[in-house]
């Protein structure tokens, strides 16, 4: 199957990504990890991104549907994907339409998670990954089983975003209202929009996405 996942930000896109795709063998196509790869690694793109990201801001549409079309011509794509964090916007959108038309590929669910806007600033701001395996963590809602220490690969060094402050998160949320909402109604009258409660616990929302995943592929 081949699915977006379509939120604001701190739904819960990327841990949900995880755990999908640990279980169903999917790979996680995330935008923001690779531009974040990419300001790392130094190269054009991250180059070219770097202050937009900072400020909160999106990257050009040109940008991120070179990266996503390259990456979807890898084979482990074949799989089956979970687009997370992208489209961001209705040229985006318009954009995989076409790749996808072009390279003969189905797009199966389009699922939004909602979650409430209070709970975002909350989840932002306490979010925190292992800085070796990209695990996520919360200083809240989602803490290592033995302090310090990731659960999934045992490093003990773990990194925020500097994005992932409440004054950068009120610009990433107006980016999404403006440019990244509408696609709720582009996908609606595409038919291809299913609704889950992200609000729900970690696991619960894991269920229902599984929910759909399984009546999908039947
Ligand atoms: P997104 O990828 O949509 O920006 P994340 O998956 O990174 O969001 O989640 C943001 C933060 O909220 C992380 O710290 C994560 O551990 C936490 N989180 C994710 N889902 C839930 C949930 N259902 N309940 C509570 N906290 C959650
Ligand atoms: P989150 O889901 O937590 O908001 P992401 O990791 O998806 O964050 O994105 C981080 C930043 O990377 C965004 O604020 C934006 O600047 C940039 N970015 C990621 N994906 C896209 C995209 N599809 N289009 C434009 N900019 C993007
Ligand atoms: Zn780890």
């Amino acid at each position: 199957m081949n699915i977006i996942l379509l939120g604001p930000p701190g739904a819960g896109k990327g841990t949900q990504a995880r755990i999908i795709e640990k279980s169903y063998g999917m790979v996680q196509l995330s935008t923001g990890d690779m531009l974040r790869a990419a300001v790392a690694a130094g190269s054009e793109v991250g180059q070219r991104a770097k202050a937009v990201m900072e400020s909160g801001g999106l990257v050009s549409d040109e940008i991120v549907i070179g990266i996503i079309s390259d990456r979807i011509d890898e084979p482990d794509c074949a799989k089956g994907f979970i687009l997370d964090g992208f489209p961001r916007t209705l040229g985006q959108a318009a954009a995989l339409e076409t790749l996808l038309q072009s390279k003969g590929i189905k797009l199966d669910a389009v699922i939004e998670m909602r979650v409430d806007d209070e709970k975002l600033v909350e989840r932002i701001t306490g979010r925190y990954t292992c800085g070796a395996c990209g695990e996520g963590y919360h200083d809240t809602f989602r803490t290592p089983k033995v302090e310090g220490v990731c659960d999934n690969c045992g490093a003990s060094d773990f990194k925020r975003r500097a994005d992932d402050n409440e004054e950068t998160l009120r610009a990433r949320l107006l980016a999404y209202y403006k440019e990244t909402s509408p696609l709720l109604g582009y996908y609606f009258a595409k038919d291809n929009l299913v609704s889950i409660d992200g609000m729900a616990e970690m696991s619960e929302v894991t269920n229902q996405l599984k929910s759909i995943l399984n009546d999908g592929a039947n």
